[in-house]
């Protein structure tokens, strides 16, 4: 039985004080959940006052990104030793718009997978196909070659996919609970032939305009097991809803 885990991308969003205060209140609300993975990826600057309020809680510190070397002369990146000190669980890789605006490559992501799974991190490894992909029917095809290039080498410990169709993503388009579960189950299939019978353990979320009103119907997928939040995920009350989703309607 997969545990489901739902995490906050915040994006480059909020001030440090509005950071202490969603915070304040979020981890209040949801003390008491037990059957659900929760994380918060801030900005990079605000992990420093996320992690000293959510120590001993039930909420994980995630980030958003993460560099593949150790240390060193890389002006501007954040290493995975860092994020560990930090307090980090998991660390956000590969996500679309790392992708569209930084340039990001399946080699690139395969590196800092290695590098984060070397330190101890948990990574939320994200693809997806773009709009042009879906109507050219090559979205089976774009999520075979993300998965094989990203997971060159890498064992399946610690992975959670997030599997985020582009075209979805801060447009209000959310995939039907059918199209996301078809690429789940399509994930999971993959995941079978790198990894055997370890795929039934792997935990595949989706992302890509989830809301409360949707995310019941989106987690009633057999192979769905979570959500990526981005927008919805900056007010405690609409996250708090989705984290409270019922399974199965
Ligand atoms: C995301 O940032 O991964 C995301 C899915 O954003 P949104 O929920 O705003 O579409």
């Amino acid at each position: 039985m997969r545990r489901p885990f739902i995490a906050a991308n915040w994006k480059m969003n909020k001030t440090i004080s509005e950071t202490q205060e969603f915070i304040s209140g979020f981890v209040l609300t949801v003390k008491d959940i037990t059957d659900v993975d929760i994380a918060i990826a801030p900005p990079f600057t605000y992990l420093t006052v996320a992690a000293e309020k959510l120590k001993d809680t039930n909420v994980m510190l995630a980030a958003q990104d993460v560099f593949y070397a150790e240390k060193g002369a890389y002006t501007g990146e954040i290493s995975p030793i860092m994020l560990i000190n930090i307090g980090c669980k998991y660390v956000i890789i590969g996500h679309s718009e790392r992708r569209q605006y930084f340039n990001e490559t399946d080699d690139i992501v395969n590196k800092k997978i290695k590098a984060a799974k070397k330190a101890g991190l948990g990574t939320i490894f994200c693809i997806g196909e773009s709009l042009e992909d879906r109507e050219s029917k090559k979205t089976f095809d774009v999520l075979q070659k993300e998965i094989e290039e990203g997971l060159n080498g890498v064992d399946s410990e610690g992975i959670v996919i997030a599997y985020e169709p582009i075209w979805a993503i801060g447009t209000g388009k959310t995939a039907t609970s059918e199209q996301a579960q078809e690429a789940h189950a399509y994930i999971r299939e993959r995941f079978r032939t790198l990894y055997g019978n370890k795929a039934d353990e792997i935990r595949i979320i989706y992302g890509g305009s989830v809301t409360p009103e949707n995310i019941d119907s989106l987690m009633a997928g057999k192979d769905v097991d979570g959500a990526l939040v981005g927008g919805a995920s900056l007010k405690v009350e609409s996250f708090v809803k989705i984290i409270n989703f019922k399974k199965g309607s």
